[in-house]
């Protein structure tokens, strides 16, 4: 027990270090893509056809940067109502042209009415690397479904792909910072997404075939309010 206390004191500290890394780096890098940018606009690929590789490599840091960002920032700032079928619906609005690229079928059904009383931006980017892992995982032509639900047991949300999969190894490793199977990956999303589900009490589990695909599902534990359905 105490070394596990030791060990996640030790991952916050180290967290802590990373996100001001992080933070630091991303000032000058804005300001790097803003000049590249005019560059770009001026040349018009003419004379330095490596502009557009640079702008999307910086646009791959910006991204590493905004992963551990997400890693080191756990509080929740804000709470709120906040009304679960807008906040799919935004993560799938968000998350269509990574699949439009990838030809990816990002689909939905999602039940109106259902909240939870929590913080809408950490519940978000919770679901955002949860269902860009699926549609990252799933070859042209699949499908990614979001669906929405509750019941007696809670409000379920299930995140099902017909991706590359999981061998029972790999879900074993899921969740554990730094594990990445993807050449850029940073292993960071889903350790975000599983420490903010777990403070909002709610649950994950994963099951996954491989080459069939994975199904994500959450839960958290509901109440009744007025008519409609509410968690917290
Ligand atoms: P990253 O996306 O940077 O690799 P994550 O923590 O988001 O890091 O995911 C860790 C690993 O879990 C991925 O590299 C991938 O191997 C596996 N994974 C996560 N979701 C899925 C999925 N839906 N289908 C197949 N593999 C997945
Ligand atoms: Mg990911």
């Amino acid at each position: 027990m105490k070394q596990e206390i030791r060990r996640a004191e030790k991952l916050n500290t180290l967290g802590e270090l990373a996100a001001s890394i992080a933070h630091e780096v991303r000032n000058p890098l804005t300001v790097v893509k803003g000049f590249l940018q005019l560059m770009h606009k001026d040349d018009k690929g003419k004379n330095h056809p490596f502009i557009s590789l640079i702008l999307s490599e910086l646009a791959r840091a910006e991204a590493i940067i905004n992963d551990y960002l997400n890693f080191a920032k756990p509080e929740f700032k804000k709470v709120e109502q906040v009304n679960l079928g807008d906040l799919l619906h935004d993560v799938q609005l968000l998350l269509t042209p990574l699949a439009t690229k990838n030809g990816v079928h990002l689909e939905s059904y999602l039940e109106k009415n259902v909240w939870m009383e929590t913080d809408k931006s950490q519940l978000k980017q919770a679901f955002v690397n949860i269902v860009k892992n699926a549609i990252e995982a799933t070859p042209q032509d699949g499908r990614v479904h979001l669906n929405l639900f509750f019941n007696e047991s809670g409000i379920h949300i299930i995140i099902k792909d017909t991706g590359k999969g999981m061998t029972k190894d790999q879900i074993s490793r899921i969740g554990t910072l730094f594990y990445t199977t993807k050449d850029k990956g940073t292993g960071l999303g889903t350790t975000v997404s599983l420490r903010i589900i777990d403070s909002m009490n709610g649950k994950v589990d994963y099951s996954s075939e491989p080459n069939k695909g994975t199904e994500v599902k959450i839960s958290f534990p509901s109440v009744r309010q007025e008519g409609r359905v509410a968690a917290h």
